[in-house]
């Protein structure tokens, strides 16, 4: 008798895998590859105001397919202020109907929740709606939105649950804020917007609501883009503020109310100064909060299993094949202690895990030098140490900074934005003038940061770099010919507009 199953030895899988999003589904199929037994479980809880979506997770239903896809409704509206300048002729009028936005993006998220699950089925993989929870080793409960429970064991476990936005914990956050979990689905316009938060999802949904035309609002509790390069980050709120996004600094909100009921309604917010005792009062339509997000780790039995937590962060310790304190469950993604919250990490670390587990490899996911773009209206894609990092890391006198500013072609005729965009590379002295961080800003970053960060990976050096031959006119080709460092001290301001 197996004390683990109660069954006389053998499992029902091979592998149970908790949570369908990015990680989990990325693993799941990787081992079903493998010829394995899985079965994976994925269960949305609504947020406070009802909103649920498919399979997929967070990335696909509330993440970066809906965001990038609302950033680029954005980005044509300035496309199509520039086509005037380019000879198009079309009404003075345009407006944006938020609805058709909203469903087209939305009925594309359906086309992929419906081949997550075929692909699933077309793998083998066993895919159940359900709540995961461990409820002894070896041995799961999963709780249908029915209720009906059944309990499955397996031989190894991969927790991938993913977070949930947080909320402010103040009077009228859960009843009348929204968070991006809401705000993609929205049936109606979100209208006059305050976002609460400075990170990631603040300033990229701050950007592509300004983008449609509505009047946004950023409240700051410290500094933007925490992590970041600061000078870079300062530059794309500079553009955020530039283009029509008030920010209000060194505020929080202490108290929601409503006005108004309706679609949108009216609310009240109050905020205090984080730096006296200033309160401020504002009215708007819907209030955003992007203050961050919680892991999923709380409800799922870890403690049944002795899966040891980060109390503070709620996050899970693994060591470097992502294998927990319990050496059958592993974990993977967002919910990580100290690692990258990116939907291709999740990914990579999953299919590696998988490969490792049941396809007799060692390779391992390397979460250094990963590539990431924060796509606000003017993207900023980043490879490797910030500035202020790497001259804390290699102190000052080792660290070569080449920078310059640039002016898109296509920006020419519209005469607008020069001196803007701006391209950063850091090197180390110490070791062949390595390149050892990448930052840019301006149109695609993302397409632009992911070529040089295999170019990172591969080592590469300022001497390589330089003897790269460009892309022209791309905006990319800057790297290429970047010979002004910051130590020099001269200006790098591009002339004429
Ligand atoms: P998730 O994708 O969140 O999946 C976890 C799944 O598990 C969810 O479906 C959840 O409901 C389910 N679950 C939780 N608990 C249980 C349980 N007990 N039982 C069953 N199921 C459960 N990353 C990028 O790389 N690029 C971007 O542009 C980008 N944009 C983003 C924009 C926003 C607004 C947000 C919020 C995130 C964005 N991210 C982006 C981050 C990216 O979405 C995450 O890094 C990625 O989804 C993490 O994958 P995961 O598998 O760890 O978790
Ligand atoms: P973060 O945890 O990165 O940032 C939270 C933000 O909220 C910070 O600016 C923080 O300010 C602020 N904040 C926290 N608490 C409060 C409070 N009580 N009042 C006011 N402000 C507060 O969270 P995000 O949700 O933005 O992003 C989560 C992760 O998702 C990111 O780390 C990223 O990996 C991923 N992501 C990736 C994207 C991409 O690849 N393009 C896009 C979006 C998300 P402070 O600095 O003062 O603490």
């Amino acid at each position: 008798m197996n004390e683990a199953t109660g069954s006389g030895g053998s499992y029902d899988y091979d592998l149970i895998v908790i949570g369908g999003g990015s990680g989990g589904l990325s693993a799941s199929k990787a081992a079903a590859k493998y010829g394995k037994k899985v079965l994976v479980l994925d269960c949305v809880s609504p947020t406070p105001l009802g909103t649920t979506w498919g399979l997929g997770g967070t990335c696909v239903n509330v993440g970066c397919i809906p965001k990038k896809l609302m950033h680029q409704a954005a980005i044509l509206h300035q496309s199509l202020e520039d086509a005037r300048k380019f000879g198009w002729t079309f009404d003075e009028k345009v407006s944006h109907d938020w609805t058709t936005m909203k469903d087209a993006i939305n009925n594309y998220i359906g086309s992929l929740n419906w081949g997550y699950r075929v692909a699933l089925r077309d793998n083998g993989v066993t895919y159940e709606n359900a709540h995961g929870e461990f409820i002894g080793p070896h041995k799961i409960k999963a709780t249908n939105k029915k209720g009906k429970e059944t309990v499955h064991t397996a031989e190894t476990f991969i927790i991938a649950t993913g977070e949930r936005p947080r909320y402010l914990g103040v009077p009228g956050d859960k009843e009348y804020c929204i968070t991006s979990d809401d705000l993609f689905s929205l049936p109606y316009s979100p209208g006059k917007t305050l976002v609460v938060g400075a990170s990631y999802v603040a300033l990229e949904c701050a950007g592509f609501l300004a983008g449609l035309g509505l009047d946004v609002t950023v409240m700051v509790r410290s500094i933007l883009l925490r992590g970041f390069d600061q000078q870079m980050a300062n530059l794309a709120g500079d553009y955020l503020e530039n283009h029509g996004v008030k920010i209000i600094r060194r505020f929080v909100p202490t108290k929601i109310e409503q006005i108004e009921a309706g679609t949108p309604g009216k609310l009240k917010v109050t905020a205090r100064s984080t730096e006296g005792s200033e309160n401020i009062e504002g009215e708007y339509n819907t209030v955003l909060l992007a203050v961050g997000r919680d892991s999923c780790t709380k409800n799922i039995g870890l403690e049944k299993v002795g899966v040891k937590i980060v109390e503070k962060s709620g996050k899970i310790p693994v060591n470097d094949v992502e294998q927990t304190n319990v050496p059958y469950i592993y974990a993977i993604g967002d919910i990580l202690e100290g690692k990258l919250q990116l939907t291709p990490v999740a990914v990579q670390a999953g299919r590696l895990l998988a490969a490792r587990l049941y396809g007799g490899s060692s390779v391992k996911c390397d979460y250094i030098n990963v590539p990431t773009t924060v796509f606000t209206p003017l993207e900023y894609g980043a490879c490797g140490y910030s500035e202020e990092s790497a001259l804390e890391k290699y102190g000052a006198e080792n660290v070569e900074t080449y920078h310059s500013y640039f002016w898109p072609l296509e920006w020419t005729i519209p005469s607008r934005d020069n001196n803007k965009c701006y391209a950063k590379v850091i090197c180390n002295k110490q070791d062949q003038n390595r390149v050892i961080g990448f930052h840019v800003l301006g149109p695609n970053a993302g397409e632009i940061t992911q070529g040089f960060g295999a170019a990172i990976k591969c080592g590469m050096t300022k001497e390589q770099l330089d003897s790269t031959i460009g892309i022209h006119p791309a905006c990319a080709e800057i790297f290429t010919t970047l010979s002004v460092t910051k130590q020099s001290g001269q200006s790098v301001q591009q002339s004429g507009c």
